[in-house]
This record gives structure tokens, C-alpha cells and sequence, in this order.
């Protein structure tokens, strides 16, 4: 039976790289949403070599109208799997005294906002006789647990989307759907930068296994990359 991941951020990073694991899998059809498909150039390469297994639609997820665009292109279509991977860190190194608070309202809007908003409009995908998996890829910064002296808007907004999807984890406790967080790992990528500890590839291997092992006991939780447990 052909399965159904649709995954956000899919042009690069660990996004493309989850398209790429994904369709190493000749069960599971991809669904790679970028903010211009026209500009994604490694992406489309992969729409030949899938044997239409992979389909770009267009998203960008702070846009109510492109988040309606996408949910009225996928119509009824059941999601098995919703990776909800598009992220910003536009505030290395803030401070108190250079805080940008345009730039901390767009983290949230991006970061958190945007999650809620596709996990939202495509509820009704979701919510069907099989489970379904709502991933999202938060990060280590946003754990309360680790010390934290800048990058206040990256890492509250991190902080404020777990929250947000383990409350959703609550919600949904008597549905067929499981909400996990991950955190992706030091990942080799634009926004992790090349000094990172593992590749976009290792990154992706490990949340796709990791995905496939999570059953509804494992909702609510906020996991690493590789499965284990990541501190709140
Ligand atoms: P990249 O910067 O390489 O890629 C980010 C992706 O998000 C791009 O596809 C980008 O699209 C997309 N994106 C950004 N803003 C929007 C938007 N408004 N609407 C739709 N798509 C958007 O990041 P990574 O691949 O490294 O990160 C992926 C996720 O992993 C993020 O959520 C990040 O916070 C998280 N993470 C990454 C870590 C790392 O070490 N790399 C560590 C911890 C967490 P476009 O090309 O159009 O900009």
C-alpha cells in the first residue's frame, strides 16, 4: 500500500534530504513543499528519477493564503506522514541591547506559527483509520534544559513549538495521531554551517527510522535524530 509523506522546506537542507530517504522507500509517495519550486533546481531533479513518486507543491508557511492554496491541492487526500521541517535562525549572536524585535516576530512566525498553521489546515488529511505522524523538527536549543546566553529569538521560538505541539500531543490523545518532536542533530547544512557534527543524509536516515518506530505511546515526546530521548 503506497503511504503519503508530505515534508515543508524540501529545496535543501535536511528537508531535501528527508525527500531523498523517503523515496529510497519504493512504498512512499513524497510531497516536497518549497516557497519557489521554480528555483528548486536539486529538487526537481529528483521528480525524473522518482518515477512519480515525488510531487513539488508550493508553501510558504507564514502565508494563510498559500497554507489554503496547499490544503485545497491536496484536497481529501490522506497524509500518512506531515514533517513539518521550514525553520529560520535569523538571530545569531542577539544580545540584550541589539534584540531586533522584527526579526524575533518573524522566528515565531516561521518557527512556530508556521507549523501550527500547515498541521491545522491539514488535520482533516490527517485524521483518517491509520495512524498518522505529525513530525516536527524543533532543535536542542530550544530545550529549557540547556543553558542559553543569546540567540533569544531562535531559541525561544524552538521553545515556544514544543510547547505548542505537546499541547497538540494532548489534544489529539484519543486520535489515530502521533506528534513527536525531533531535534535534527549538528547537521552539515546552511543553517547548521560546515563544522557540524553530521551530514544532512545521516540527519534524515535517523528521523526517517525513527518515524517509522514511533506508536501512539510515543506521542508528545521531544526525541534526538538517532531515537533517544531529548531533555525538555
Ligand atoms: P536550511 O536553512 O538549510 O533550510 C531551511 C529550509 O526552510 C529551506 O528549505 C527554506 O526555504 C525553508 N523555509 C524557511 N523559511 C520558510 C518559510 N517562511 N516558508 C517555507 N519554507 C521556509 O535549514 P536546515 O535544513 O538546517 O534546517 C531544517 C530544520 O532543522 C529547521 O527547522 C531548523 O531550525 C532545524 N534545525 C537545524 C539544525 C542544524 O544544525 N542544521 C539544528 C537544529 C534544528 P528557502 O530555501 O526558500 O529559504
Amino acid at each position: 500500500m503506497t503511504k503519503t509523506v508530505l515534508i515543508t522546506g524540501a529545496n535543501r537542507g535536511i528537508g531535501l534530504e528527508l525527500v531523498k530517504r523517503y523515496l529510497q522507500e519504493d512504498e512512499w509517495h513524497v510531497i516536497g513543499t518549497c516557497r519557489h519550486p521554480e528555483n528548486a533546481v536539486e529538487l526537481k531533479q529528483l521528480v525524473d528519477s522518482s518515477s512519480n513518486r515525488l510531487t513539488i507543491l508550493p508553501l510558504e508557511v507564514t502565508d494563510s493564503a498559500s497554507v489554503l492554496q496547499l490544503k485545497n491541492s491536496l484536497s481529501d487526500k490522506m497524509i500518512d506522514v506531515l514533517i513539518n521541517n521550514a525553520g529560520i535562525f535569523n538571530d545569531r549572536g542577539s544580545s540584550i541591547g541589539s534584540f531586533e524585535f522584527d526579526k524575533w516576530a518573524e522566528s515565531f512566525d516561521v518557527n512556530v506559527l508556521g507549523p501550527m498553521r500547515v498541521t491545522e489546515a491539514l488535520r482533516d488529511n490527517l485524521d483518517h483509520a491509520n495512524t498518522a505522524k505529525i513530525v516536527t523538527i524543533s532543535s536542542q536549543l530550544g530545550a529549557l534544559s540547556r543553558r542559553a546566553v543569546s540567540n533569544y529569538a531562535y531559541c525561544s521560538s524552538k521553545a515556544a513549538l514544543n510547547k505548542a505541539m505537546s499541547t497538540l500531543a494532548n489534544e489529539l490523545e484519543d486520535t489515530n495521531m502521533i506528534v513527536a518532536m525531533f531535534h535534527p542533530g549538528w547537521v552539515q547544512t546552511d543553517m547548521g554551517g560546515s563544522d557540524a557534527e553530521i551530514t544532512p543524509a545521516q540527519s534524515a536516515d535517523g528521523i526517517f527510522s525513527t518515524t517509522e518506530k514511533l506508536t501512539k505511546a510515543d506521542s508528545g515526546k521531544f526525541l534526538k535524530w538517532n531515537g533517544e530521548i531529548h531533555p525538555w
